[in-house]
């Protein structure tokens, strides 16, 4: 035997010290450890990143095997590589599925999946407040190509019951939904569709995996913009579908290598890989510092609402409770000064920055009426609880008092009178 192979036993010893099998470690070893053998690869402690786009076969009989799926072994870059598919047995982990499959972006790991799961004459429903992007795909893109989709407000599931149909093949929400926090119940609504043999899509990108597991409360797929929290430093897009092996085999085969092409580079892979360390610690610290923001701003008199799940005035707090472990990061509330109130916040702001995105170190704000979700009309944003004066805050992980700081000192200016613009 040689030293390598004595530490690796060593290695594998430890976890069994019962001599039963391994207990499985918690999420915050497993997001750190899981899928990689530190005592292979040359001892690598982090893993290396695969730069290769394609693989030699030692004969053309073991070539053959491998494409034809009867031999392990990787092909070509855009099936897999080293690197993004230890990524993807990460996060398949993190997430309690059976397999995963990254991509290029979030809306990379939505198309790939909708493209193998619905054909012409299909339907999807998708609850009715969505990312932007995410909306625009499913009423442009998929309608083009023959697939009806329904918006309903899935926040009631018994809506759900009564709208599926015949050809009804996947129900896609996000919970909390953007820019509101609006939840849905996950667990009623994979109660429904279960019984009728349709996929439910939960787009878990607000929460990542520490917070919720749709998976475990009978969803069959999980999509995330692994942009967000996953990553977790804003640097890089990626994407990721979690669910049944079978299904992401051929989403592999058909919706990723033959039609987006939406292939993650091993190098973002592997920044992804280095973020997901830090998850459990982040989304801590994100989730602390939106409580504190959100506990603040809902005892001043002039916010009209604050919308997070954290709060005790949170419309669907026992929902929250039972769903989520922690009520994260995002919030949203709304002044009562409206549209001018809203803009003059965001602009007064110094340490918080002017942009849309989430999930990062540094602690961003949004106009949705505005920005994000300045394409709808006035009356549509308020079917979807998008006030005029509504500000998005994606709380980052600076100190909480220069936070808290940096909000009291932009809403006193949103307060004032606005400037007439040569005196400033
Ligand atoms: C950002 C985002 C997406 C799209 O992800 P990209 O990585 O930007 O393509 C999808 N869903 C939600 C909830 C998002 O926030």
């Amino acid at each position: 035997m040689d030293d390598t192979s004595n530490l690796r036993s060593r290695a594998r010893n430890t976890h069994s010290a019962t001599g039963g099998a391994p207990a499985r470690h918690a999420f915050a070893t497993r997001a750190i450890h899981h899928g990689h053998d530190p005592y292979g690869d040359d001892g690598a402690l982090n893993p290396p990143v695969h730069l290769s786009a394609t693989y030699t076969f030692p004969t053309v009989e073991e070539g053959a095997a491998r494409f034809a799926g009867e031999a392990p072994g990787y092909l070509y870059s855009r099936v897999g590589n080293p690197t993004t598919c230890l990524l993807e047995a990460r996060l398949a982990d993190l997430e309690g599925g059976e397999a995963a499959l990254v991509t290029a972006s979030g809306m990379g790991a939505i198309a790939a999946l909708m493209w193998t799961l619905l054909a012409p004459g299909d339907e999807l429903i998708a609850d009715q407040t969505l990312y932007g992007c995410t909306y625009s795909y499913f009423t442009h893109g998929l309608a083009r190509f023959g697939v009806r989709v329904t918006f309903l407000d899935l926040s009631d599931p018994t809506r759900l019951a009564a709208a599926l149909g015949p050809r009804t093949r996947a129900v896609f929400f996000e919970t909390p939904a953007n820019p509101n926090m609006r939840l849905v119940d996950i667990e009623a609504i994979a109660a429904i569709t279960r019984r009728r043999g349709v996929r439910t899509v939960v787009d878990n990108t607000y929460c990542t995996p520490y917070l919720q597991r749709p998976l475990e409360l009978g969803a069959d797929f999980v999509v995330h913009s692994a942009t967000k929290y996953l990553g977790g430093h804003g640097d890089l897009l990626a994407g990721a579908v979690i669910g049944p092996r079978d299904a992401l085999d051929e989403i592999r085969a058909t919706g990723l290598k033959d039609m987006t092409g939406a292939v993650l580079s091993s190098q973002d892979a592997y920044l992804v890989l280095r973020g997901l360390k830090t998850l459990a610690l982040r989304m801590q610290r994100h989730s602390e510092n939106a409580l504190a923001l959100a506990e603040w701003l809902a005892a001043q008199d002039d916010i009209a609402a604050v919308h997070y799940p954290g709060l005790a005035s949170f419309p669907q707090v026992a929902l929250a409770r039972r769903q989520m472990s922690l009520p994260g990061g995002m919030l949203a509330f709304e002044l009562s000064g409206g549209r001018d109130a809203g803009r003059r916040f965001i602009d007064a702001l110094r340490l918080i920055a002017r942009a849309v995105s989430l999930g990062e170190a540094e602690s961003l704000a949004q106009h949705p009426a505005s920005m994000t979700h300045s394409t709808y009309t006035e009356a549509q944003r308020r079917v979807h609880g998008i006030g005029e004066g509504l500000v998005r805050i994606s709380a980052g992980l600076e100190d909480r008092g220069d936070l808290l700081d940096d909000v009291a000192r932009a809403l006193s200016r949103a307060r004032a009178e606005p400037q007439p613009r040569n005196i400033r």
